[in-house]
């Protein structure tokens, strides 16, 4: 925890101790609302540095390994504790250093608490299969084993639940981990790492490397000793990622972007949809790989809709997210704001009508942060580069359709898959609508944000290379199904032949 009298200088975890990048470079994490805030100094590490933490996590693999599931799902099981304690603190420091609201932020700590009790709850659990043999006085069966050294690549948007998404259930699966956060948001993994720490995780079972991607992400992973990398961020750098795992044939999981989409019909409660539309477009600013970046409203009711969310819109305050009058915090940084100015520009050529926003606040309370206006282009065509690529602002897309095939057609028409929702009271519309959608999450009468603990995540076609996190489904990834058979019949028994 960041308090005042907390030191400023931050270092890597490595072995169990927090040390000194060897480089001695240094990010700087600022608030993103406040850019003279400085939150704290982080290490800028390279390979030297990454290699360490590989060979930590290589020697502390097979006591590891081990240690029965049980056993690590305690020290979980005692984290997430930690965290519940300290919920509050880490929470203000997240919207200090990443900017989305309060009421975000606290959501983006509780996802980690959810996910650590998971994960410890799967230390007693971790299901294999027992099946008969097709010979007699023989025995079948499949476990789980574990796998190696985990290497984790983790986004700014969810400081603390994305690394926890990846880090519990590589650990309870009985891997040691090596983690590269995000360079914007390093305070938050800090807070989880100390919390892990604290727990009574061993040295070298997880360590932490704080740095820019391509200086502290990419070594790990052509490292011969990282067993399998899990990453999130842009397609962009996952695609990147996978050709790097690919000729040490790393298991590499892969979530990356969305242009996500909530369908309106005819029939729905529009102030639902409303409701939904708002939360689900400018919540975290935007930042989210499931925003609502797109909405397509049947045209019966296509005025109305636009009407009454425009309004809304503009009605939403921009603001420091510790401020409880704040609906929208910053975007996370100068570049990131710049695309949205660039996405405003593109948008307005191409045609689509600027409804609400379109401006970057730089005046007043906004004068020191990378504050945009809450933003709304309407009557859009489903073809337009805002209605097709990933923009990662306060940016949404209205498009106007006929028929519920059109808007099928229209949902699945870009290159993501994340995430998709309809708003309708007619059941078959949404059962047609959960089957037809190309995407890894649909939901119904919800917007497209809110993705829980227990429950598989990730999305298809651009967005992920099909394996899934959370859930039982994250099992899966961190841990290879060994099949066991014991005879017991004192005889060579040939399968396939002898039966
Ligand atoms: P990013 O791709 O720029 O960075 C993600 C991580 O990769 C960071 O830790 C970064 O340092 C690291 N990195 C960058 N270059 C690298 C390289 N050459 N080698 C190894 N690592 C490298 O993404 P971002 O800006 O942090 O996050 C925004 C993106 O993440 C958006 O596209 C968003 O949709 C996506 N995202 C996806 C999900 C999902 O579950 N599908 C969740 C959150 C965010």
């Amino acid at each position: 925890m960041a308090t005042a009298s907390a030191p400023k200088i931050f270092r890597n975890y490595i072995n169990g101790e927090w040390v000194e990048a060897r480089g001695g470079k240094v990010i700087e994490d600022r608030n993103p609302a406040n850019t003279d805030e400085l939150v704290g100094m982080f290490p800028a590490s390279g390979a030297e540095d990454v290699e360490r933490a590989v060979e930590a996590a290589k020697a502390a693999y097979n006591k590891w390994r081990l240690t029965p599931a049980p056993k690590r799902a305690e020290i979980l099981f005692h984290a997430a504790e930690i965290l519940v304690a300290r919920k509050e603190d880490y929470s203000r420091d997240m919207t200090r250093e990443m900017g989305k609201v309060l009421a975000e932020t606290r959501g983006d700590v509780q996802e980690a608490i959810d996910m650590t009790y998971l994960m410890a709850g799967e230390g007693r659990r971790q299901f294999g299969h027992t099946t008969p043999s097709e010979l007699p006085d023989k025995f079948a069966m499949a476990v789980r084993s574990p796998i190696g050294v985990a290497g984790l690549i983790t986004p700014w948007n969810f400081p603390m639940a994305i690394p926890s998404w990846k880090a519990m259930p590589a650990l309870i699966c009985g891997n040691t981990v090596v983690l590269k956060p995000a360079e914007d948001t390093p305070l938050s993994t800090y807070n989880l790492t100390q919390v892990l720490a604290e727990a009574g995780l061993p040295p070298g079972v997880l360590n932490v490397v704080f740095g820019y991607g391509p200086d502290a992400g990419a070594p790990m992973l052509n490292n011969p000793d990282v067993g399998l990398v899990s990453f999130t961020g842009s397609t962009e750098v996952g695609r990147i990622v996978s050709q790097a795992c690919a000729p040490t044939f790393k298991k590499c999981h892969l979530e990356m972007g969305g242009k996500n989409i909530i369908i309106v019909m005819d029939d729905a409660n529009l102030d639902l949809a409303i409701e939904g539309a708002v939360w689900g477009g400018f919540g975290t600013s935007g930042q989210r790989c499931t925003a609502a970046s797109r909405v397509a409203v049947q045209k019966g009711v296509y005025r109305q809709f636009v009407e009454k969310f425009v309004a809304r819109v503009k009605a939403l305050k921009v603001g420091d997210g510790l401020d409880p009058a704040t609906h929208m915090g910053p975007c996370i940084n100068e570049q990131q704001l710049q695309t949205v100015i660039k996405y405003v520009d593109i948008g307005s050529a191409e045609g689509a009508k600027l409804s609400a926003g379109g401006h970057r606040l730089e005046t007043g309370v906004h004068a020191r942060g990378w504050f945009h206006e809450p933003t709304v282009f309407t009557d859009c065509d489903p073809e337009m580069r805002v209605c097709q690529e990933e923009i990662f602002g306060p940016v949404v897309s209205v498009i106007p359709f006929d028929s519920f095939d059109d808007a099928i057609s229209i949902a699945n028409g870009v290159k993501y898959g994340l995430s998709a929702a309809i708003y309708t009271r007619n059941v078959n519309q949404a059962f047609r609508a959960q089957r037809d959608l190309e995407t890894g999450i649909v939901y119904v009468n919800a917007p497209t944000i809110g993705a829980e603990t227990h429950l598989p995540f990730g999305g298809t076609k651009n967005t992920g290379n099909g394996h899934r996190e959370a859930g039982l489904a994250a099992l899966d990834f961190y841990s290879e199904w060994k099949t066991v058979y014991v005879d017991y019949s004192d005889k060579l028994q040939r399968a396939q032949i002898d039966n």
